[in-house]
């Protein structure tokens, strides 16, 4: 089995309005360099979307950042490994609003989306019911249902509204009706994040799935260089909920 690409990695620009470099240590370059000699053909850069108060990538500095990865793949590509810019971005809205404007994404080769604490809701409604009720219902079981309903229903109309590529970590920070979530995402072949950083996808997530023919994605979501292609840990749980491995998108069957 061999790993083509690594589509959720971080740099110092998921730093927010704090200092480069406290939220994930390398560079683009960095990143790309442990890449290339861990074998991998492609790796995707996505920071942190605009709205995270403490890691957020700022909005205008996307462009730079475009530039940036086009003349390092001026580089790269000819030793074998393409730089993509993604962005992991945030489910704001109750109505699946995320927080990238629309001309923001002729930029973006590759669109995450995931939910985090500390990303600003769109208003009031979805400050209570995305950001409120998620910490609560850890606590709560009575919360818990319906958080685990609206998130549901957040992420399901993100999926219609936006061109996603991957759901990361679902059901990590925000619980979601997994089952619901996966119909929808077979029906635009987003595909679904088997992390290596976070609990979910879980092994139980993964195997109330396997009736589906979902897409799946086995990422890093690394914060540090060397942490790239570490993909592991996702691999031991698609492996151990017993999900046939042609599903997962980026990965090579020999
Ligand atoms: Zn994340
Ligand atoms: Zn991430």
């Amino acid at each position: 089995m061999k790993l083509i690409g690594d589509y959720h990695t971080h740099t110092v620009y998921s730093s927010g309005f704090r200092k480069e470099g406290k939220h994930a240590t390398g560079t683009i370059r960095d990143n790309a360099e442990v890449a290339l000699s861990k074998g991998l053909r492609e790796i995707a850069i996505t920071e942190h979307g605009p709205s995270h108060y403490l890691y957020g990538l700022r909005e205008k500095r996307i462009p730079a950042v475009r530039e940036e990865i086009n003349r390092l793949n001026e580089e790269f590509i000819p030793k074998g490994l393409k730089i993509l810019l993604g962005v992991e971005s945030n489910l704001i809205g109750l109505d699946g609003t995320i927080d990238i404007e629309e001309e923001s994404l002729k930029y973006i080769d590759f669109l995450i989306m995931g939910y985090h604490y500390g990303a600003t809701p769109k208003g009031i409604r979805d400050g209570l019911g995305l950001y409120g009720l998620n910490p609560l219902s850890k606590c709560l079981s009575i919360c818990e249902k319906k958080a685990i309903e609206l998130n549901t229903k957040a992420y399901i109309r993100a999926l219609r509204k936006y061109p996603i590529d991957m759901i990361s970590h679902p059901g990590s920070k925000a619980k979601v009706d997994i089952v619901e979530l996966g119909k929808e995402t077979k029906k635009y072949g987003t595909a679904l994040e088997i992390s290596s950083k976070h609990s979910q996808l879980s092994v139980e997530s993964i195997k109330l799935l396997l009736d589906m023919d979902i897409v799946y994605m086995v990422n890093s979501d690394a914060h540090r260089p060397e942490d790239v292609g570490n993909v592991e840990n996702a691999i031991r749980k698609a492996k151990e909920a017993n999900l046939p491995l042609n599903r997962i998108k980026n990965i090579e069957i020999n």
